[in-house]
């Protein structure tokens, strides 16, 4: 998208936050680097640090000696200045972290909550970010980020299907941002992770990857060269409830039968064992048809995701309660044996455990990602990748 022309605060923004970018990225970062990195003059470069300077979202760090020629106060982003709150909901609380610019958790706060109904949940969760920020006074609080299991439309505020929450298009965004008074973003805990990758995993710059989550729910996000790939009304990563079963009847609470997440889910595996007759109230150690049937289920599908988008990375994040060594393993093996047959490279393959820390985090994450130009999302954002200049 070009920018509206003549528009001085648009590009004094723009340029702001590809300074911003160029500081978070190669941090501490010397002003010259920053002119060559962004292409803007060093008077430019100059007059946009002082302003970030001087609100305290970059701070000059130590001085280096460069060849023949004075030293250079390196730059860094801020720790105080701004504050991002992440909140993690599940079905019984709201897990509130507060971050700065750098990504670092400053205070957390766990909140109870009374029922799943929305109002009742926008309400804990204000009081949440509430008692989070009491003792923040001097931080100024740029936005709320919201991670919630499910599907959900970042762009129109929904969250469209949340299982955990018993949630059908709950227009989520618009209710707590009139409680928080404060701009709110929603996300889906897989959407979230990546985000924290985006932003401070350097490794990611421009790559496609797909993660996907396997925990009480299971979810998938799709990045495309560095960008969360959201497709129509939010709908991208739908793994959930791809059918996977032939005919076998397991009911989904999304209304469909044989979903994915009726059998590789910890809510499809304890369901079954439901069925089952069996009270299983943890799942560790176990190592059984039911795991295996998860782990080939999972593993063909997370295969057939990959090689439908050829991403140069796989992450499969295992909640600690789905960190199971069988299902781990045998997963790991499916995926392998599905490239064995195939002259297709396969991706790198990483396994891993994330958890509410990393959900509420990474919501703060969305939020944070919207002051650097390089936005982890598609949606809304202003696409500029160069600097610009006044016409
Ligand atoms: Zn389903």
């Amino acid at each position: 998208m070009r920018p509206r022309a003549g528009s001085k605060a648009l590009i004094r923004e723009i340029n702001e936050a590809l300074v911003l970018d160029v500081v978070r990225a190669h941090r501490p970062v010397a002003r010259g680097r920053i002119a060559a990195e962004t292409g803007l003059s060093p008077a430019t470069v100059t007059g946009i640090t002082a302003r970030l300077l001087s609100a305290g979202l970059i701070t000059e760090a130590e001085a280096v000696r460069t060849t023949g020629g004075r030293p250079a106060r390196l730059l860094d982003l801020g720790t105080d200045a701004v504050l991002a709150a992440g909140v993690r909901l599940s079905n019984t609380e709201a897990y509130v972290v507060l971050v700065n610019l750098r990504g670092e958790v400053v205070a957390s706060h766990r909140e109870p909550l009374a029922s799943t109904r929305p109002q009742d949940v926008g309400e804990s969760v204000a009081r949440a970010v509430r008692l989070a920020t009491a003792s923040r006074a001097s931080s100024t609080l740029i936005g709320v980020g919201v991670a919630v299991s499910g599907v959900v439309d970042q762009q129109g505020g929904v969250v469209r299907h949340s299982g955990t929450m018993g949630w059908e298009n709950v227009p989520f965004q618009h209710q707590l941002t009139a409680l928080a008074d404060t701009p709110v973003v929603l996300d889906s805990y897989v959407n979230s992770v990546a985000s924290g990758l985006l932003l401070f995993d350097g490794r990611l710059t421009g790559r496609s990857l797909m993660i996907f989550s396997v925990g009480a729910s299971l979810g998938a996000s799709v990045v495309v060269q560095g960008r969360i790939h959201r497709g129509f009304s939010g709908t991208a990563g739908g793994f959930a409830h791809s059918c996977v079963g032939t005919g076998t009847g397991r009911p989904c609470h999304c209304g469909a039968e044989d979903c994915l997440e009726t059998w590789s889910s910890q809510w499809g595996i304890q369901r079954e064992l439901e069925r089952r007759g069996e009270t299983a109230a943890s799942l560790v150690g176990r190592d059984d048809d039911v795991i295996t049937s998860a782990a080939y289920r999972l593993g063909t599908a997370v295969a057939n995701a990959a090689k439908l988008f050829g991403p140069e990375r796989v992450v499969i994040a295992f909640t600690p309660e789905m960190n199971l060594a069988a299902l781990t393993a045998r997963t790991e093996q499916v995926f392998r044996c599905q490239y064995g047959h195939s002259a297709t490279p396969p991706p790198d393959l990483e396994l891993a455990v994330t958890g509410p820390s990393d959900h509420a985090s990474g919501a703060a994450y969305t939020v944070l990602a919207q002051l650097f130009t390089a936005s982890t999302s598609d949606a809304g954002t202003t696409g500029a990748g160069a600097a610009v200049t006044a016409d």
